[in-house]
């Protein structure tokens, strides 16, 4: 055991790095979460289904190809805690983990060679400023080195002054109908097969808002990946 082990060993004595969800000390080699809460994860298993109750949040409204839910958002429980962690303290790498556990499970589900580009919800740029990360995002690098498909960060972009932008546009803007968001680029998006991420799914308004103009843009086909989602 060299020194710098040694010492480490001596810390997690006295500050023990606690587990996410069930709050122990983590067996070493664990990192955040321990085995039992990962095995524990409320996971939706739905991802092969053809209908079910996430899909059902688009029917009718916006045309997506998968609607890809990783678990259950239960109130308390180990993926608010998760989530938690990923927004306000900084935590991205966890967002980043949960990207590739999910990725690894989509891999085994079928979805090695289903999608092109990810590109993660964005978010608000003063929100943006203010965290100074996307979790959305973090979430997408995990699945985007699993499943060995690139992310494009800036795919969507979020106005802010919809009144000044719709006004000195001369080019036409390929944007939602409220004009929230907007595609930054056309022409990568045009055929592609998008995977498109956030870290919660509630009612599908954003999700529904940031696939039209990617829909207008000519991509292919449109998904959606969550971390969680709200029955
Ligand atoms: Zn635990």
């Amino acid at each position: 055991m060299n020194l710098r082990s040694y010492f480490t060993d001596f810390l997690s004595l006295i500050y023990p790095n606690l587990c996410l969800g069930c709050k122990q000390p983590l067996p070493k080699g664990s990192k955040y979460i321990c085995p039992k809460c990962h095995y524990n994860l409320p996971k939706t298993n739905t991802y092969q289904l053809d209908d079910h109750i996430f899909k059902q949040k688009f029917e009718g409204v916006v045309p997506v190809e998968h609607v890809l839910v990783y678990t259950y958002f239960i109130k308390n429980g180990i993926m608010q805690h998760i989530l938690h962690d990923l927004k306000y303290n900084d935590n991205q790498e966890i967002g980043a983990m949960i990207g590739k556990w999910f990725g690894y499970d989509l891999l085994l589900s079928g979805f090695a060679d289903s999608f092109d580009l990810i590109i993660p919800v964005p978010l608000h740029p003063d929100k943006l400023k203010k965290r100074g990360y996307n979790q959305a995002a973090a979430f997408g690098w995990g699945l985007s080195e699993v499943l060995g498909v690139p992310q494009f960060e800036e795919g969507l972009i979020r106005n802010t002054n919809i009144e000044s932008q719709t006004r000195k546009s001369k080019v036409r803007r390929i944007q939602n109908v409220d004009g929230i968001f907007e595609a930054a680029d056309a022409s990568t998006l045009k055929g592609a097969r998008v995977l498109l991420v956030d870290d919660v799914l509630t009612t599908g308004s954003t999700v529904i808002a940031c696939a039209e103009p990617l829909i207008n843009a000519k991509a292919k086909s449109v998904s959606i990946a969550a971390m969680a989602g709200v029955k």
